[in-house]
């Protein structure tokens, strides 16, 4: 089959693994990011309050502490530095280096006297700072301080620590990424790949049952198990399924219900016309009598044809409401009227009741019909005394309708049907006129005006059939406008 389907670019699978690999990309890009560019800064401020701590803890145990050199070679090996504690002339009392070569204040080059003349200059009790140092091709940081009170110090106290992660620390947490991102990758495919499985699995489901459908097996059930959206789709396919199964079926009955009601009258006209050819052709009094039933079957067939019409043209929309204002009572009247021939030759007697007359506004040729329509029901399914009974009941906000019969009443399962298109219920007669439309034509019509309508029946007793009129024109001036012939 040649459906107009645009064939996407890519799967929803595909799709769903993509933006989840995109989102396991951007956070890995963060987290190497983070750690690459902080890790530095991180260990730096960490490294600071480190030397920040030891020297007040150097200084506090200054004099104090009587294992103070051996609590001094501790402070230097757990935090990577070299320290120098001088007394109040800047004689070396204390020396201890965890750094070898690189430390700044030992050995032939050190930078002691300087770093001295620094804190002297600052006039503070303490300073600190950064300062680069190309042997080990990265900052170093210099601790300068008194111990004891910068008027009269005690002695001196300097700290050098590299800065830097020294050993394998941040090469450890890079290699420890690397294999987190790995197994991160790795996990992130198969959720991926699962998930994506799972999404799109009820959706092929569905789609195969859609196929189905399109086959023509109408009886499909749609199966979406799996998520909430997923399932309210399946129910709408599955009951979207049984309308057009019902749809189907009522198409195919109409068409078998307008053949059957075409072939009839044409073989009535076939076989009349074959008689007066044949038989009666030279009988005036027999060729008019099958002259008359011809005539009488054209007239089946053309009404048959335009109820067709009119209902197609209803329910398509195609025909739109002319509204004008005229007097509901001349106009029930009129139509009353029309019955006269047909009750004097038949026996038939309608008996009209009416309140008070009421201008209305609404499609007066329609209306008609609808009215029309309902008497000829009444009149084809009345009891034996052969009465209608038509009535006008004024209510605060409507005009109601009412059409009744005594005839054998409709089963509360019937009137659900008998507005369907070729609905006829078992006991319907078919020497009456009638095409199975009515009542179709009359629900498209009181529709489209927005008049509500209904039936209340009683099995043996008969049946009223009504509507309200709920255009109604406040004016005391009234007026009938004739329905043209
Ligand atoms: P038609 O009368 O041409 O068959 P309608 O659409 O007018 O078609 O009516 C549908 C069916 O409703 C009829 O075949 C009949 O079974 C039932 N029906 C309509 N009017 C009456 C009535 N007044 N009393 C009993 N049954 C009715």
């Amino acid at each position: 089959m040649n459906t107009a389907r645009t064939k996407p670019e890519i799967s929803l699978k595909l799709k769903i693994w993509e933006y989840f690999l995109f989102f396991t990309a951007v956070v890995f890009l963060l987290l190497w990011f983070f750690q690459i560019v902080f890790l530095e800064n991180f260990y730096e401020g960490m490294k600071i309050t480190d030397v920040k701590r030891a020297a007040i803890d150097i200084i506090y145990a200054y004099g104090k502490e009587e294992n103070y050199s051996n609590m001094l070679t501790e402070t230097t090996l757990k935090n990577d530095m070299c320290i120098e504690v001088s007394d109040k002339y800047n004689r070396t009392l204390y020396s201890k280096d965890a750094l070898g070569k690189t430390c700044l204040i030992h050995g032939p080059n050190s930078r002691k006297s300087e770093f001295i003349e620094t804190l002297k200059a600052s006039g503070k009790t303490a300073v600190y700072y950064k300062e680069y140092n190309s042997t080990i091709s990265s900052n170093t940081l210099i601790l300068v301080s008194y111990i004891g009170s910068p008027s009269n110090p005690n002695g001196y106290l300097i700290i050098n620590t590299p800065l830097v992660p020294i050993g394998s620390t941040a090469s450890i947490i890079k290699r420890q990424l690397i294999t987190i991102t790995f197994f991160l990758i790795v996990i992130g495919i198969t959720i991926a790949f699962f998930m994506s499985r799972r999404i799109s699995e009820p959706i092929t489901r569905i789609t195969k049952s859609a196929e189905q459908l399109v086959a023509g097996h109408y009886d499909i059930k749609f199966e979406g198990q799996g998520y909430l959206e997923i399932q309210q789709l399946a129910s709408t396919l599955t009951y979207a399924s049984q309308e057009i199964s019902r749809v189907d079926s009522m198409q195919k009955d109409l068409i078998a219900n307008v053949s059957h009601d075409i072939r009839t009258p044409l073989t009535m006209l076939k076989a009349y016309a074959e008689m007066i050819r044949d038989i009666s052709g030279n009988n005036p009094k027999k060729r008019n009598e099958h002259l008359d039933i011809i005539i009488e079957e054209t007239d089946r067939l053309a009404l048959l044809v335009n109820d067709i019409l009119d209902l197609s043209k209803l329910e398509a929309g195609k025909q739109n409401l002319n509204y004008s204002e005229f007097s509901i009572t001349e106009l029930m009247k009129d139509i009353i009227a029309r019955y006269d021939g047909i009750s004097k030759k038949s026996g038939y007697n309608i008996h009209f009741t009416s309140d008070s007359d009421r201008t209305v506004k609404c499609d007066i040729i329609k209306i008609q019909q609808v009215i029309y329509n309902l008497i000829n029901n009444a009149i084809n399914y009345t009891g034996e005394d052969k009465a209608v009974y038509v009535r006008q009941i004024n209510k605060p906000k409507s005009i109601r309708i009412e059409v009744s019969d005594t005839g054998p009443g409709i089963t509360q399962e019937d009137i659900n049907l008998i507005f369907d298109k070729y609905y006829r219920s078992e006991n319907h007669k078919r020497e009456v006129v009638g095409t199975g439309l009515g009542l179709s034509i009359v629900k498209a019509i009181l529709k489209k005006h927005s008049y509500d309508f209904g039936i209340s029946s009683v099995i043996g007793q008969g049946s009223t059939f009504w509507f309200e009129i709920t255009d109604i024109v406040r004016t005391k001036e009234k007026r009938y406008t004739k329905k043209e012939k």
